[in-house]
């Protein structure tokens, strides 16, 4: 028989974790009907919630850099080279497909053609931001100018004055505040990318060092150790983060009416997320590494509450590494090179929502596209959602990416902003689970290199 107290035991985490949302909307809901809280009541009630974020976004710092700078080193260059590629393959086919899903969705459902754009509030001018543009600045964010700096916020002047003052307004009433940036560094204050890339380049040297650069990578692995160690801990702050998290956001947002507006849109995006992480996904898992997908997927439910939660990639990798490495066994090797990586350029739900978004604009603004037009958005949304960065809305800012592109007004984003709150949550949950899903399969496509490397080399650092 199935032993329920081995099984409490063991997800318990996971059971609290879950009840906690619960009783968060159910808190919420009843605080919104019976007490009516000022706007500094519902700040200290969101409080929890807020160190909870604090705890976790303190945290990728060391973890990334010593998780990539391990990774790397750990393999050879020549081991590294390959499996870099194969995660890169992975990237960019899910993504690809997820756009080719949403628009497929989008241009069936046709969420924008019953209504027009005046029924919904608008305003505004047309910025213009040029693709060109926006790559060079995702290849500067590449090559940070300085390492400490890029522990904290960058801001491109040239990119973010590209707005028009009513879209800064409803951008900044989403809380995507002064500091954005269109790409790559718009984050909570780590240039994600440019320490990947420094990282990476670190970690080879070192691994190339022989003796000397031993010190340098027992040192990393050492504060990688602790710092996961540090996790657990903050996991354990989960549940009533979460909890007043969740009942914060209810009791926060003004506009329920506008959910029955946007239903459609809705519908469309959240039924294109389900099917590609219950179909498309899981049968890609299937096909390569021959196991149950779904098994997986319940291996990383404690990452992707985490990630309905607090709608940032970046902030749940904590989470994301001790799902996939505990309960589904991938390999450290893989893991920590891979995952960083994932969790900042592979967000096949942002990618799915860009393709969605853009083309529902068109149908709102009575815009036909052609082929080419099409075209050109599922390029522009694997862009924009390799460029956004793993935060709160990211992908609604790289979205104007998408629109001026096809030559949409850039502020018509604003006519989705009130319910991306909302749609982030689920994008950013399908982007972590493509990340746990890319880990086992390049891990299955690497395994020879990693039983030789078991073979040869005397200690595992990975793995001790
Ligand atoms: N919030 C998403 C993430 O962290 C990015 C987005 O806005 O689409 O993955």
């Amino acid at each position: 028989g199935v032993n329920f107290k081995g099984l409490l035991k063991r997800n318990w985490l996971l059971i609290a974790t879950v009840l906690s949302v619960l009783l968060g909307i159910s808190l919420g809901v009843v605080v919104r009907e019976y007490a009516s809280l000022s706007h500094l009541h519902k700040q200290y009630f969101g409080f929890p919630g807020e160190i909870l974020m604090r705890m976790l976004k303190l945290v990728i710092l060391p973890l990334i850099i010593s998780s990539m700078i391990t990774g790397v080193a750990a393999l050879d260059s020549e081991v590294s080279g390959k499996i870099g590629l194969r995660a890169v393959v992975y990237y960019f086919s899910t993504t690809i497909i997820a756009v080719i899903l949403g628009i497929i969705l989008v241009m069936t459902i046709k969420p924008g053609v019953s209504q027009t754009a005046e029924h919904i509030d608008r305003a505004g001018t047309t910025p213009n931001v040029t693709t060109v543009d926006t790559l060079l600045d995702l290849l500067r964010n590449m090559f940070p100018e300085n390492l400490v700096q890029a522990c904290f916020q960058q801001v491109r002047g040239a990119a973010r004055s590209s707005f028009s003052p009513l879209t800064e307004c409803f951008l900044s009433r989403q809380n995507i505040t002064k500091d954005y940036k269109i790409i790559g560094t718009y984050s909570d204050g780590i240039n994600v990318l440019g320490l990947i890339v420094f990282c990476v380049a670190f970690g080879l040297v070192i691994g190339k060092m022989g003796e000397k650069g031993r010190i340098l990578l027992e040192f990393f692995d050492a504060l990688n150790e602790a710092t996961m160690k540090l996790v657990q801990i903050i996991m354990c702050y989960m549940p009533i983060g979460i909890l007043f998290l969740i009942a914060a956001k209810i009791i926060e947002v003004e506009d329920w009416e506008i959910f029955r507006k946007m239903g459609l849109y809705m519908v469309t995006v959240l039924s294109g997320l389900a099917i590609h992480s219950t179909i498309c996904l899981p049968l890609i898992f299937f096909i390569i590494v021959r196991k149950n997908p779904y098994t997986f997927t319940l291996g990383m439910a404690q990452a992707l509450v985490t990630a309905l939660m607090i709608s940032s990639s970046s902030a749940t990798l904590p989470v994301t590494f001790r799902c996939a490495e505990e309960n589904n066994r991938i390999d450290k090797r893989i893991t920590r090179f891979v995952l960083p990586v994932g969790a900042t350029i592979n967000m096949d739900g942002t990618a799915l929502y860009e393709a969605v978004a853009a083309i529902f604009i068109a149908q709102l603004n009575d815009y036909t596209l052609d082929v080419g037009q099409i075209v050109t958005i599922s390029i522009t949304a694997t862009v924009a959602s390799i460029g956004a960065a793993g935060v709160p809305n990211a992908g609604l800012v790289t979205m104007v990416i998408v629109l001026t592109a096809v030559g949409l007004p850039a502020s018509d984003v604003t006519l989705i902003v009130a319910v991306d709150w909302l749609l982030d949550r689920f994008r950013t949950m399908i982007n972590v689970l493509g990340d746990a899903y890319g880990a086992s399969i390049v891990q299955k496509l690497s395994k020879r290199e990693l039983e030789r490397m078991d073979l040869t080399s005397d200690v595992d650092v990975a793995n001790p």
